[in-house]
């Protein structure tokens, strides 16, 4: 018997690791299953199971498979370049469809100072880089980073990341010189949503001061790293003042802004990037996710100056920049284009929107819903005990599944696959970008049922 045809997963209930039966032998994927089955197929907005069930695809595989699965002319050019050159080492030679994709690109970018780009695998290795370029480029050690933020799960990546520290437990202390400062939202905890966002923005930014007066003094500073859109932590778009306060701290201190833009990038918020939202520049940006459309690829952007003080072999990595994932990141962007991407997300958002927002007019639903935010098509609900109506309430592992939890299984049995974000009470939207208005519709309304029922 083939080891195919014997796959089979079983849910473990003692742990979150899942088995997998190869054969005689149970081996251990590590991860949590959202739903139990084997994906086998992807077409567009849907996904198909080996047992028969289609699901409309309401997660994108995490914000990557922004042009739905499987796109014709991404898969082609994809396996065109299979056909002619898988790998070239970029230390020894550049290829084809690296410097096309730098030259598709360029004009994408938000600043025009922004024209040096170096390509990786993951969005983690690629945050790494971002903080290794910062520290060279200004000789100084620490770090800023946000509370609520998420950036991967590799040891420098691991050591921003506040949203999900129990990824961290028991490897302490994963790098020194990391210091947090407030997000506009998850440290007021104890405040009402409705609370104006220049508060928010003025206590974070009051927060950040006391950190370079006290902790870390400016001069040791290297960079600050923001998600202007927190993915993670609980898809809460950063006001825009308070990008402009982080510019300005920057600025008069020397230190770098790295806007991590792996999950935001690529079209989803209806801009190429979240900071265009607000105009703010930064010196350094991490890409990722929607970049190839499945293919894995990431890559930091900066300013030349900056990557002057690299010395030969200071960035790099044997795969990083594949050309297979290169070719299809070119298409990408030609598709982006040719399929008026940036237009659909914003009409697509707005019915979106609107039909999340029409739960807080249902009676028996609105308690419940304590936010509806994001932009684009990275949007999110997020859920509320009726008597307490705390934002940022979390989701804990050793109790009963939450209110989003809930509902997220209530959609996929429905047949609406979705995610929360894992830590928190929130369930977010991710589909495809040129997800059609009927597709769109159908999924708004299955969530719409699944709530009530939960
Ligand atoms: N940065 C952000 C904002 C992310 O959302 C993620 C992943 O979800 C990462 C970095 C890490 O990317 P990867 O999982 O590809 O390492």
């Amino acid at each position: 018997m083939s080891a195919t045809a014997d796959l089979n997963g079983t849910r473990d209930a003692s742990t979150t690791a899942h088995l997998v039966r190869l054969g005689k032998k149970h081996v251990t994927n590590g991860l949590g299953r959202l739903t139990d089955g084997i994906m086998s197929r992807g077409e567009g907005s849907y996904v198909e199971y080996e047992d028969g069930r289609r699901l409309l695809d309401f997660t994108s595989g995490i914000g990557v498979t922004s042009l739905g699965h499987c796109h014709p002319k991404v898969s082609k050019a994809a396996a065109d370049q299979c056909l002619t050159l898988v790998h070239a080492q970029c230390s020894i030679a550049f290829h084809k469809p690296y410097l096309q994709l730098v030259e598709r690109l360029l004009p994408m970018m938000p600043h025009p100072s922004l024209d040096s780009f170096f390509f990786w695998n993951s969005g983690s290795e690629a945050v790494e880089a971002a903080i290794k370029l910062a520290r060279v480029a200004t000789g100084r050690q620490h770090i800023i980073c946000m509370q609520g933020g998420y950036h991967g799960r590799t040891f420098g990546a691991m050591a921003v990341t506040k949203s999900k520290t129990i990824y961290s437990e028991g490897v302490f202390p994963v790098m020194p010189g990391v210091f947090t400062m407030p997000y506009p939202y998850w440290h007021q905890h104890n405040l009402p949503p409705s609370t104006p966002a220049e508060v928010l923005v003025n206590q974070s930014l009051y927060q950040l001061e006391l950190l370079l007066a006290q902790q870390t003094a400016p001069k040791d500073t290297a960079a600050i790293i923001v998600e202007p859109l927190l993915g993670e932590g609980g898809y809460v778009p950063a006001p825009p003042a308070f990008l402009h306060g982080l510019r300005e701290v920057c600025d008069a201190h020397g230190i770098l802004l790295i806007a991590d833009e792996v999950q935001s990038g690529f079209a989803r918020t209806g801009k190429y990037f979240m900071v265009e939202h607000s105009g703010v520049r930064p010196d350094i940006m991490v890409i990722a996710k929607g970049l190839a459309n499945g293919f894995p690829l990431s890559g930091v952007v900066s300013r030349k100056p900056l990557t002057d003080h690299l010395k030969p072999g200071t960035m790099g990595g044997t795969y990083a920049g594949n050309a297979v994932s290169c070719a299809a990141a070119v298409a990408v962007a030609d598709a982006f284009k040719e399929e008026n991407i940036l237009e659909n997300v914003k009409e697509r958002s707005h019915e979106l929107r609107n039909s999340l927002e029409a739960l807080r007019s249902d009676p028996d639903v609105a308690p419940y819903v304590l936010d509806v935010r994001g932009e684009g098509l990275m949007l999110a609900v997020e859920f509320t005990s009726p008597d307490t109506r705390v934002a940022g309430a979390l989701a804990k592992a050793d109790s009963p599944p939450g209110l989003a939890t809930r509902v997220v299984h209530a959609c996929i049995e429905r047949g609406l696959l979705i995610l929360t974000t894992s830590a928190y009470e929130v369930v977010r939207f991710i589909p495809p970008l040129n997800i059609s208005k009927h597709d769109l519709k159908h999924g708004a309304e299955i969530f719409g049922e699944a709530v009530r029922a939960v």
